[in-house]
């Protein structure tokens, strides 16, 4: 059975893959044909032998919120002796060492701080806007989006109208991690429905602004809601695409990261083996992402949280992307992952020893000027380029 489905995806312009269908790859596909088949629609979708990566920064603004997501380390509740939240001139400071290394993005997220009126992030907007006229600002995440529109009693619309007339350039796709309610209101009772991250991302693909779709996956969940989670931003995209818009650039999954979080200590003492997941899985989900998302362009290897060597297998299975340098990142990593910053030489030799040429690229997959940076070291030969489709 699988074997046929399998062979149905082959070609250029292989039938749409159905729910049950992708479920039953997933589950019962040969791990090598999967990843060929992967590799083989890649190569239709991003002709080339490119792999793109960009020179960014992770700012993480403030870590109050009030969401209480069981599977979060980074937050810290309004008045606790560690929150803290940076000022403009701080914010600032980390984006002009953006500017020194080439950078071109600035990823801002932070927890849903109800100290923060609309005032303070549109303010923040335009300084930011006035002095790194280069930069993308690619700010927020859904859940903030509301958490502001709850403080200033505007409409989610009204808000991202305003922080795009401040200068705000994309809205990130962070907090989807599950698009399944049965899922999602278990671990964050209070992020509310995946209606509500559809609308906000709807909204901000209405106003033109940049987005990306993430999924977090590894919490004991059963393949029918990573692939309904798959569908819901497929058929989001599929609405985009009618009206004209941009819709998603990209698709980027990672598994949970269980230290330090309630997720993590509950399902050790409840002895559960089943959450997280191993770099074998995450290829498989990779894989099928390349296969299930027709309408996405780009899909993602997640270096943050599988490491370089498994991102680079990615790169063979579905992924033409290696994700950024981000710098700094405090809100993953505060759940288990060690590696916060990746070198432009470090993504670009990753890229080189797999056989593909690495480009930089801007939030919106612009190819930019690309100067060889990456280091001499020789040990092993690259294995030779693949031959494009
Ligand atoms: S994941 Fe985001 S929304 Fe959830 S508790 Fe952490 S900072 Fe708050």
């Amino acid at each position: 059975m699988w074997q046929e489905i399998l062979e149905s995806q082959r070609g250029e312009d292989p039938p749409r893959l159905s729910v049950e269908d992708a479920i039953i790859l997933y589950d019962e596909a040969d791990f090598n044909l999967l990843r060929s088949v992967a590799m083989e629609r890649r190569r239709y979708v991003n002709r080339g032998n490119t792999v793109t990566y960009m020179i960014d920064r992770n700012v993480n603004y403030t870590n109050v919120c009030t969401i209480n997501c069981h599977f979060c380390s980074f937050y810290r509740t309004p008045g606790h002796a560690e929150s803290y939240t940076q000022s403009y001139e701080q914010i600032s400071k980390r984006i002009s060492e953006l500017e020194d290394v080439d950078g071109v993005r600035v990823l801002m997220q932070g927890g849903v701080n109800p100290e923060l009126p609309l005032k303070w992030y549109t303010d923040l907007i335009q300084y930011l806007r006035e002095k790194h006229p280069s930069i993308d600002l690619d700010c927020f995440s859904p859940i903030e989006i509301e958490g502001i529109a709850e403080v200033c009693g505007k409409t989610t619309l009204e808000v991202l109208n305003e922080l795009k007339n401040a200068g705000m350039h994309g809205l990130p796709g962070g907090g989807a991690e599950m698009l399944v309610d049965d899922v999602r209101l278990g671990l964050s009772p209070m992020k509310g429905s995946a209606e509500n991250w559809l609308r906000v991302m709807h909204e901000a693909q209405s106003l033109d602004l940049t987005t990306s779709a993430t999924n977090v996956f590894g919490f004991g969940e059963k393949t029918l809601h990573r692939v309904k989670h798959m569908e819901k931003i497929r058929n989001l995209q599929d609405k985009a695409l009618a009206n004209g818009w941009e819709g998603f650039t990209s698709f980027i999954a990672w598994p949970v990261q269980l230290e330090n979080n309630v997720f993590g200590r509950r399902s050790r003492r409840r002895n559960q083996t089943q959450v997280g997941a191993g770099p074998t899985e995450y290829l498989r989900h990779v894989a099928i992402s390349r296969l299930f998302f027709d309408n996405i362009k780009h899909i993602q290897g997640s270096w943050p949280t599988m490491g370089l060597e498994v991102a680079q297998m990615a790169l063979f299975g579905g992924a033409d992307d290696i994700g950024s340098t981000m710098m700094e990142e405090n809100v993953v990593s505060a759940s288990g992952t060690e590696k916060t910053c990746a070198l432009e030489a470090e993504l670009q030799e990753t890229v080189r020893r797999a056989g593909f040429n690495a480009s930089r690229r801007d939030s919106d997959y612009n190819l930019l000027d690309t100067p060889d940076v990456s280091s001499n070291v020789q040990e092993f030969p690259a294995p030779p380029p693949l031959q494009p489709v």
